[in-house]
């Protein structure tokens, strides 16, 4: 990594702190040895909508819902979301099926109200280095989902999250979801050797979103167990029970019996990496930041 200097991140580097991060989510403890999924919708688009997807993920032991109520979208014309409707129909979910929710506050003010119904707060790719708004979830006490930006270098994106350490909130997910290359064949490019990269370099948790990486539907499965295989802690998917009438990024949305097979192949490749980690530690080599991987 020699063109990373781990001098410089006094709060997300091992320096700091030489044991792993665990970010807890009510009961889920996010980078505590357990791979976690969190699943739902792109946007808010109606009640009806937000129940149908809730209850099947639900059922497939998803505990951690995403849903964007403010959508930040490449044209001003496009769906922006439901904005404070869609904050209450995301309670109205946490309270009828006791899933945690995941939602983005795309500006400084917003945060206010979206820190009074998440459970986590998610700041976009397109904000990773809007500091006012990194400061300012810095300073709640909710967890923050933070994405890499998609011309970031893990440099830029380490040093985001430390502006988040820095005013107090330890708790930050790291989520690689894609970067710009000359690929034109998806989205984006999942950029999978982060992972491992970031692993090196951090004790914060890290989780890939293969949704936005790809943006369609076929190639999100592979990546996601591509994501899993290279040591990422957790998930994050987008559901949709009728694809093809979502207001936003339908084409990339899993249906229900999608994620359900997606859940199912994962979780077993989660199992054969940890195996290999546990083999590792068990080994007595020393415990350096390159053998927790
Ligand atoms: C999202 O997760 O809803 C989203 C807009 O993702 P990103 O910021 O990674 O594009
Ligand atoms: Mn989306």
């Amino acid at each position: 990594m020699s063109n990373l200097r781990s001098g410089h991140y006094k709060l997300v580097g091992w320096e700091a702190k030489p044991d792993k991060t665990t970010v807890r989510v009510g009961s889920v403890e996010i980078g505590n040895g357990d791979l976690t999924i969190i699943a739902g919708p792109c946007a808010v688009e109606s009640r009806e909508q937000m129940m149908t997807i809730a209850a099947s993920v639900k059922n497939m032991g998803v505990k951690i819902f995403r849903g964007g109520a403010y959508k930040p979208r490449t044209s001003p014309y496009s769906f922006q979301g439901l904005g404070e409707k869609g904050l209450e129909l995301l309670a109205e979910v946490r309270e009828r099926f006791g899933l945690f929710i995941v939602t983005e506050a795309l500006s400084e003010e917003s945060v206010d109200l979206v820190e009074t119904y998440a459970d986590v707060i998610q700041i976009g790719a397109r904000n990773m280095q809007n500091f006012g708004l990194l400061r300012r979830v810095g300073r709640t006490h909710k967890p923050v989902l933070l994405k890499r930006g998609m011309a970031a270098t893990l440099d830029e994106f380490l040093l985001a999250a430390e502006y988040i350490l820095l005013e107090g909130n330890t708790n930050v997910i790291l989520c690689e979801r894609g970067i710009r290359t000359f690929a034109d064949h998806a989205r984006f490019t999942l950029d999978l050797a982060a992972v491992p990269a970031l692993r090196q370099l951090t004790h914060l948790p890290i989780i890939i979103d293969p949704s936005h990486a790809t943006g369609s539907v076929e190639k999100v499965i592979p990546l996601a167990r591509a994501g899993v295989a290279a040591g990422a802690e957790g998930l994050i998917v987008e559901v949709h029970h009728q694809p093809d009438q979502a207001r936003c990024d339908g084409p990339q949305a899993l249906t229900p019996d999608m994620l359900l097979r997606m859940i199912r192949e994962v979780r077993q490749i989660f199992a054969i990496v940890s195996y290999g980690e546990a083999e590792v530690l068990d080994s007595k080599a020393p415990a350096t930041a390159a053998n927790l991987y």
